[in-house]
């Protein structure tokens, strides 16, 4: 019997990708010996429609010149090109539908993420759909998780104590954010003059 493939999926409104997000794939792929991880970002965020987020396309090229150079890295359209608000059950079922049942699936999140997820969702559905890893960051713990056994795994990435909010509010507020983000980001953001504008 051939083993499963082992696949990765990070899930993230990437507004914009920045290197927390990439470190934290990476040391994940590494600790549970990943083929690739499959970096997802999200159509309309249910959790962000409240603020302006930029567009899915942009959002969607970020990704691809963020992980460009990773053999193992690569992006799927499956949750902006689905209408309305992106479900992780959904992403799971889409993935497990276009790659069949010999891929084995690990979903990676961070801690504060899962935590939220598993309030208000079908948990058993995406427990047999995937092995769900939460990454600790600084700042965020897991309270309480009464985790099922062997369906959740917890880890720490080195601490990178970046975020794509405080990414934005630095553009915004001219302040530099090379070496945040990868450089082509920091570029592909000034090109498109991407987080000038919001309304905070
Ligand atoms: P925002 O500030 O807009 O909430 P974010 O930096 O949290 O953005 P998301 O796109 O919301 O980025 O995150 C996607 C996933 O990556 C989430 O599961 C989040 O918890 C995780 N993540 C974000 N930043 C880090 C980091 N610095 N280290 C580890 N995981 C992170
Ligand atoms: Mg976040």
């Amino acid at each position: 019997m051939t083993q499963k493939r082992r696949l990765g999926i990070m899930g993230g409104t990437f507004d914009p990708i920045h290197h927390g997000h990439l470190v934290a794939a990476s040391e994940v792929a590494h600790v549970f010996s990943l083929d690739e991880v499959v970096f997802v970002p999200t159509g309309l965020s249910s959790h962000k429609e409240e603020r302006r987020v930029a567009a899915a396309e942009d959002r969607y090229l970020m990704a691809v010149i963020a992980t460009a150079s990773n053999p193992r890295f690569s992006v799927s359209r499956i949750d902006i090109d689905r209408p309305g608000p992106t479900y992780t059950v959904d992403t799971l079922r889409d993935m497990r539908d276009l790659h069949g049942p010999d891929s084995e699936f690990f979903f990676i999140t961070g801690a504060d993420a899962l935590a939220a997820m598993l309030t208000w969702h079908d948990t058993d559905e995406l427990f047999e759909l995937a092995h769900f890893i939460g990454c600790t960051r600084p700042g965020h713990r897991l309270a309480d998780p009464g985790l099922p056994n062997g369906r959740v795994s917890l880890m720490e990435v080195p601490a990178l104590s970046i975020s794509s909010t405080e990414c934005r509010d630095r553009v915004r507020a001219g302040e530099p954010i090379w070496y945040l983000v990868p450089d082509g980001i920091v570029q592909y953001i000034n090109k498109r003059a991407l987080y000038r504008d919001h309304a905070a």
